[in-house]
């Protein structure tokens, strides 16, 4: 039959080019053999130059442009030598995921001959035809200018293909008036609005002159694997990025056999190849296994700084789906591929560190580094408490709200999961007993350590949308498919404009005669005692949560994307990241539009797509097999039954098909606001009528005339 020539066509996978590295032995010597490292760089830089470009990129130090040239030749060399042809500009625009033109580095120098050259303004600057990227009104067409500039902090690489390499030369992407045009700036400056927040802050609780603070971040992406062969006969798949149509197969996860168990040897074999491509590129990945859905599966990185990680994350996506291809599979980022099973997220793990390494979320062994930690840790409740709506936008798009308040982890109601110990400390300082009932003492914040607060293995709240995992904090609502770069700058931002408030407070007491000692702890006391409402530790797919959160706590709910983006330029926001000097009123005022505009651009897509697929393929296959049923009815009650049912079902889907239709038609107004709130409130519930209709058919119509492959084949053929 059709559907097991499907699938043996789906499941035949052979790896022919790849020459897999012997791995083990070889692993050590791969890792960042791709990356243009300081290190490599020492080797092929004057002393001098040498100083000056760390400087840069070690200390945040302005790029001295006169060893431009030096530094633009050393890399050409290095990239030579690794096979590259070309060098590109690699930057994140406001798409959301990367951009890259390619120049070869070959010049003609006449009479055929030809010299491989870069310039150090080539290195420094370039000008790419850039009137086509998304700039929310940033770029009226008369100022359609648009600069990359290479960022000195992330290291160049090499990008492989099959025929050779390319020079990647990580950068900013910026308007003529340097007002933001990606994702990176923003990032870039949210990391110096939080060292120059945290460094004072440190410094009174004694941290010596110089040290310098970013923030860690570790994400872990979830992705599905289908076989190519089926995503090819998907055309929603094709369009969306996730499936329109489908019946729930008689099994999906509520075995829970999936969830960490033995890996496919294709899928093992995708993720090493991947792997070892991830490794050259100097990327830590850690950990692999299987994710609760039958066919979802998760990669994760060890956390490093949050600029290379932010980079880090785009190269992850960008080879986990690459590769799938040598192996016959799909990679699915989008957060929703399939209904009626769990949706994919990016929970990023999020600490600030100083440059010696200490983790200020790290609970510590002393009283004093106890106390420090106290008062970093109250300082990101307050941060979520007060920044709730910008939180929930940061992570706002049409595919993560299939997620994000959608009955599923987790939930939109933004709160802070914090565990027994540490939600038992802060009891104890809010009810100023300050006794510790395990060891009998008192725990003045300075006199005696906190109890020990294990650092989790696991997740052991799974419905928190923000959870501490003994020594940072888990940003669980970030999509799947999201640049991760706008989520860390909000969590910098946040974290910053809160501490920095604390920082006042505390140096008020102090300077009142206050001891360091009393004086965090009413600091502690009083901002937990105020932000108090924001700690959940409860199960948060509840109804009884969010008639808790709304009502008695007076946490927000916005539901969707539309609901979210709104909080972006409030007059909170604009203070915010104006104050923080990380985005001025246009360039998030863009941000927002361009939000608005990929709303809506999305879910038109999706019901076009949904009416293209009812009308041309499901209701003729419907019909095709009515027909079928009717030459027999004479003879047959099953047949009469039947067709009477499918009669009614595709009837149903006719019907359904005709409002969809016309909503889509219709568009909702001119403006981009309008448009996408006709999205949410009349293209998404009419597409959900029509695929109703269209996945009860799915149960009744004889599997041979089934246009496309079903759940059943693409969740379960491995
Ligand atoms: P879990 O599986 O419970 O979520 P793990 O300890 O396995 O937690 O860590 C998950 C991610 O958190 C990894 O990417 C890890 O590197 C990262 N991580 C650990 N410590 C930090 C930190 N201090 N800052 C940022 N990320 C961290
Ligand atoms: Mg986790």
């Amino acid at each position: 039959s059709q559907d097991l020539e499907v699938t043996s066509a789906a499941r035949n996978w052979r790896v022919e080019a790849t020459e897999q590295p012997s791995p083990g032995a070889l692993v050590n010597d791969l890792f960042a053999s791709d990356v243009l490292t300081l290190e490599q760089l020492k080797a092929r830089l004057s002393k001098p130059d040498y100083r000056s470009l760390q400087a840069t990129v070690e200390r945040g130090q302005s790029l001295d442009s006169s060893i431009a040239d030096t530094v633009a030749l050393a890399m050409k060399t290095w990239a030579m030598e690794k096979g590259a042809t070309h060098y590109t500009h690699w930057f994140q625009p406001l798409t959301g995921s990367t951009a890259e033109k390619h120049d070869s580095f070959l010049n003609p120098a006449g009479d055929g001959v030809a010299i491989m050259s870069f310039s150090g303004k080539e290195l420094i600057q370039a000008e790419p035809d850039a009137s086509s990227f998304p700039s929310g009104g940033l770029r009226a067409t008369f100022e359609a200018r648009g600069y990359t500039a290479w960022d000195p902090s992330s290291p160049a690489f090499i990008v492989r293909h099959a025929n050779g390499a390319t020079l990647c030369i990580p950068s900013v992407f910026f308007s003529w008036k340097g007002e933001a045009l990606d994702l990176k700036i923003p990032l870039l400056r949210s990391t110096e609005a939080l060292n120059a927040a945290v460094t004072p802050a440190l410094k009174l609780f004694g941290a010596s002159g110089g040290t310098r603070v970013s923030s860690s971040l570790g994400a872990e992406q979830e992705y599905f694997l289908i076989a190519e062969e089926y995503y090819y006969r998907r055309p929603d798949l094709i369009m969306t990025g996730r499936t329109l149509f489908g019946a729930k197969p008689p099994r999906g996860q509520e075995l829970e056999d999936h969830y960490f168990g033995a890996i496919p040897d294709r899928v093992l074999s995708y993720m090493t190849d991947a792997e070892m491509q991830l490794y050259a590129l100097g990327i830590p990945v850690k950990t692999r296994h299987n994710e609760v859905a039958p066919g979802q599966f998760e990669i994760a990185p060890i956390f490093e700084n949050s600029n290379i990680a932010a980079d880090h994350q785009q190269l992850i996506m960008q080879v986990l789906r690459t590769t799938a291809r040598k192996y016959g599979l799909v990679c699915l980022m989008h957060e929703k591929p399939f209904a009626g099973v769990n949706g994919s997220g990016k929970h990023c793990n999020w600490s600030m560190a100083t440059d010696r390494g200490e983790n200020l979320l790290d609970p510590g062994d002393t009283p004093s580094e106890n106390m420090q930690f106290l008062f970093f840790c109250t300082a990101v409740l307050k941060a979520v408490d007060e920044h709730q709506a910008l939180l929930r936008a940061c992570v706002a798009s049409a595919s993560n709200d299939h997620r994000l308040g959608a009955n599923e982890a987790p939930p939109a109601i933004i709160s802070v999961f914090l565990g027994s110990e540490l939600s038992d400390v802060f009891s104890r300082i809010l009810s100023g007993e300050g006794g510790s009932a395990a060891s009998g003492g008192l725990m003045g914040l300075g006199s005696q350590v906190l109890p020990e607060i294990p650092v989790h293995a696991g997740d052991r709240n799974r419905t928190s949308p923000f959870a501490f995992t003994g020594n940072k904090f888990e940003f669980r609502a970030v999509g799947s498919s999201q640049s991760i770069s706008f989520p860390i700058t909000v969590l910098n931002a946040i974290a910053a404009d809160s501490i920095r408030q604390l920082t006042a407070d505390l140096q008020a007491r102090l300077d009142a005669g206050r001891d360091m000692d009393a004086a965090v702890t009413d600091v502690v006391r009083e901002t937990f005692r105020k932000h108090q409402r924001i700690v959940f530790d409860g199960d948060g797919y509840s109804e009884a949560w969010h008639l808790e959160a709304e009502q008695q706590r007076g946490l927000l709910n916005l539901r969707t994307t539309l609901d979210a983006i709104e909080h972006l330029s409030s007059p909170q926001n604009l203070a915010l990241f104006g104050e923080l000097g990380i985005l001025n009123e246009r360039e998030l005022t863009a941000r927002q539009e361009i939000m608005y505009d990929i709303y809506f651009k999305t879910v038109n897509i999706e019901g076009e797509t949904t009416e293209y697929m009812a009308q041309t393929q499901i209701l003729p296959a419907a019909l095709k097999y009515l027909g079928d049923l009717e030459s027999v009815q004479a003879r047959s009650r099953a047949a009469q039954g039947l067709g009477q049912e499918v009669t009614r079902l595709t009837d149903e889907l006719y019907d359904a098909l005709q409002v969809l239709r016309a909503q889509n038609e219709a568009l909702g107004g001119d403006e981009v606001h309008e448009k996408a709130h006709h999205m949410r409130d009349q293209v998404l519930p009419a597409m959900q009528e029509v695929r109703r209709a269209a996945d009860a058919l799915e149960r009744v119509v004889n599997n041979k005339y089934w246009p496309m492959p079903t759940y059943r084949q693409m969740l379960f053929v491995k």
